[in-house]
């Protein structure tokens, strides 16, 4: 055997070991898989190909038929101002897209690949994909971030590939606000979070085209308010890209 093939065999052998030592394991619900199924399994893979087909509205972010939009809006958005001018979703925030993004905000920054992947097929197939100059992750209180030790959608934003938009984290949370689950109404969310955001002096988002980074939208008050401050700042368009999309109408 040349050097060459012994090396091959070796390498197989290794695997081999590993693959004993350690069966490959989904990286969502723990269900052992094979090898082919790479890092999800089959159940988690036809859950997560079911929460991000489909159309959306890109003012909201919800489920709607490309056809039943009407100048780009859906029928509940008609008439409605966003701060923001549009929106791009991985999914749904339902089923095991659900479960990795609580995951991934507990600890298990590995999950990052996969869902990274989604967020980048949704920022591509956006309408302002080549529009961005910033990607600006959704500040978190530091006291939070301390909390939990990393702000996840800054790692998200810094996984991002774009050819031309930097990472700029000049928009920062300047009050903690109550955890948003835990307020009932739309109108009660929106208040929990006025005036909690602001831009770092010196900031350059005058004129600039920026797209907000999140985990997940859910009345999009959050998203809303920091479109508002960019907006104040000068910032020309904003626009936000998030993991999924919760409260749908037929949930
Ligand atoms: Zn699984
Ligand atoms: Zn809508």
């Amino acid at each position: 055997m040349n050097t060459a093939k012994i090396k091959q065999a070796a390498t197989f052998t290794l695997q081999s070991i590993n693959q004993l030592l350690w069966p490959p394991v989904c990286i969502n619900c723990g269900e052992n898989i094979c090898e082919t199924d790479k890092s999800l399994c089959q159940k988690c893979w036809s859950e997560l190909l079911s929460c991000t087909g489909g159309d959306y509205c890109p003012c909201c972010g919800k489920d709607a038929s490309r056809y039943g939009l009407l100048d780009d809006a859906c029928p509940d958005c008609q008439g409605k101002e966003f701060h923001f001018d549009r929106i791009a979703r991985g999914g749904v925030y339902t089923q095991a897209l659900q479960q990795m993004i609580l995951s991934f905000k507990n600890g298990r920054t590995e999950l990052d690949s996969t869902l990274v992947f989604l967020a980048d097929s949704a920022l591509q197939a956006s309408s302002f994909y080549k529009d961005i100059d910033f990607l600006v992750p959704v500040p978190l209180h530091w006291t939070r971030r301390l909390k939990r030790g990393y702000n996840q959608s800054l790692i998200l934003a810094k996984k991002l590939k774009h050819p031309t938009a930097v990472i700029n984290t000049d928009l920062v949370r300047i009050r903690r606000t109550k955890s948003q689950p835990t307020m009932a109404s739309p109108a009660a969310r929106a208040r929990n979070v006025a005036g909690a955001f602001a831009v770092r002096y010196g900031h350059r988002f005058s004129g600039r085209m920026v797209c907000l980074v999140d985990d997940i939208k859910t009345t999009g008050a959050t998203l809303n308010e920091c479109a508002k401050t960019l907006k104040e700042a000068g910032a020309a368009k904003v626009f936000a890209l998030v993991l999924a999309v919760a409260g749908q109408r037929k949930d």
